[in-house]
């Protein structure tokens, strides 16, 4: 291990697997892979990368910053950012050929406004809440914003680009929600036609509906979470999909305490017999969540253990009763979970959140290692 403490090693090649894998699974439809919030934690430059290298054609970013990064980094393809909040540097964006997924009608205006002012055609894509009710225009404005962008289209300020929305329940098979979203979509789509725009691109799928609904990959599919490897929908078999990331640090001691001892802050733990005491150099301050205190699982010394006591700062402390790390320097926290190790849904798992969670929380204080 290159750092003194731990690293998240990240495995660029499944990264480039798993886009491909979806690529096949959406044969007919472009990839755009997702790399907001640092790639999910795993770093967005090299994840962007190693998707493009996997057949990606697209990438994706939440915010203007993110997509400003990447072709400051010399990414030239095709960018999207669909949060625009106002005072978002619609100037920086345009001059940066950097497409914005617009959800509100004034906003429209406002894009207008920095297009002419710049003298740039804007890229949009117009975003319909089909019924997740977070991001999007709702069903009852989208005629008037589809007239709005028709107008600035026709007066050259923008290019409606793309039509999109966003799932709120994919990852539930049989939801309700999907067909009653996947219909609001088509209709959505019916409208923007009627108002004379012909988008590129319509694109719904998340990493959920991209591995399970078909019908609903229309030109593009925007997978995130199955880009890293993990499954959008836990126990999902025959996706092909490999975990990216292991999260490793190196055991900093091992000590041996007897029956009685009280562990870590609080003293929520508490020893039932004379044992070692391992301490990992990983806490909050690193992302491990301090709810995994005595929950969070770890591989110290070949076997699978629990975390005893609180997660501090920067530590915790596992009990390897009579083993010792001799042969063992690192503990594994997950990883893809072909060696013992837990895996990041092993731990959502334990602490009632999701996988996305576990790896994008991941702090920069640990090094980044790509393999
Ligand atoms: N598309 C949009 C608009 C998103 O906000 C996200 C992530 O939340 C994604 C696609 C990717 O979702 P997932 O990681 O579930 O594939």
């Amino acid at each position: 291990m290159p750092s003194s403490f731990a690293e998240a090693r990240v495995d660029l090649g499944a990264i480039s697997e798993n886009t491909a894998a979806l690529a096949r699974r959406a044969a007919g439809a472009q990839v755009m892979g997702v790399v907001k919030a640092d790639g999910y934690g795993h770093g967005m430059l090299p994840a962007a990368r190693a998707m493009l290298a996997g057949g990606a054609t697209w990438l994706g970013t939440a915010i203007i910053e993110e997509a400003l990064e990447l072709r400051g980094a010399g990414i030239t393809a095709p960018l999207v950012s669909w949060i625009v909040p106002p005072g978002a540097p619609l100037a920086a964006a345009l001059a940066a050929d950097i497409d914005l997924g617009l959800s509100d009608p004034p906003l429209i205006d406002a894009v207008a406004a920095a297009a002419r002012e710049t003298g740039r055609t804007a890229r949009v894509h117009l975003k319909a809440d089909t019924g997740l009710n977070r991001g999007g225009v709702t069903a009852e404005k989208w005629p008037a914003a589809v007239a709005a962008a028709a107008r600035a289209e026709a007066d050259g300020l923008l290019r409606v680009v793309g039509v999109f929305s966003h799932f709120a329940c994919a990852d539930e098979p049989g939801h309700p929600s999907i067909a009653a979203q996947t219909a609001a979509f088509h209709e959505a789509l019916e409208v923007a036609a009627k108002a004379g725009l012909r988008p590129e691109v319509r694109h719904l799928a998340n990493s959920a509906a991209t591995l399970t609904l078909p019908e609903t990959h229309f030109d593009l599919v925007r997978p995130g979470i199955a880009s890293y490897g993990i499954s959008p929908i836990p126990g999902l078999t025959g996706t092909g999909l490999r975990p990216a990331m292991t999260l490793r640090a190196r055991i900093a001691l091992v000590k041996r305490v007897p029956a009685g001892s009280g562990v870590s802050y609080g003293h929520r733990y508490t020893t039932d017999r004379t044992t070692n005491l391992a301490l990992v150099p990983l806490g909050y301050g690193d992302g491990i969540p301090r709810a995994a205190t005595n929950t969070g699982p770890v591989l110290v010394a070949g076997r699978r253990r629990t975390i005893a006591g609180t997660v501090c700062m920067d530590q915790f402390m596992v009990d390897i009763g009579d083993d010792t790390a001799e042969g063992h320097p690192d503990a594994v926290l997950f990883g893809p979970g072909g060696d013992g190790e837990p895996t990041a849904q092993d731990w959502a798992d334990a602490l009632g959140t999701i996988p996305y969670e576990i790896v994008t929380r991941i702090s920069p204080r640990v090094p980044r290692v790509y393999v």
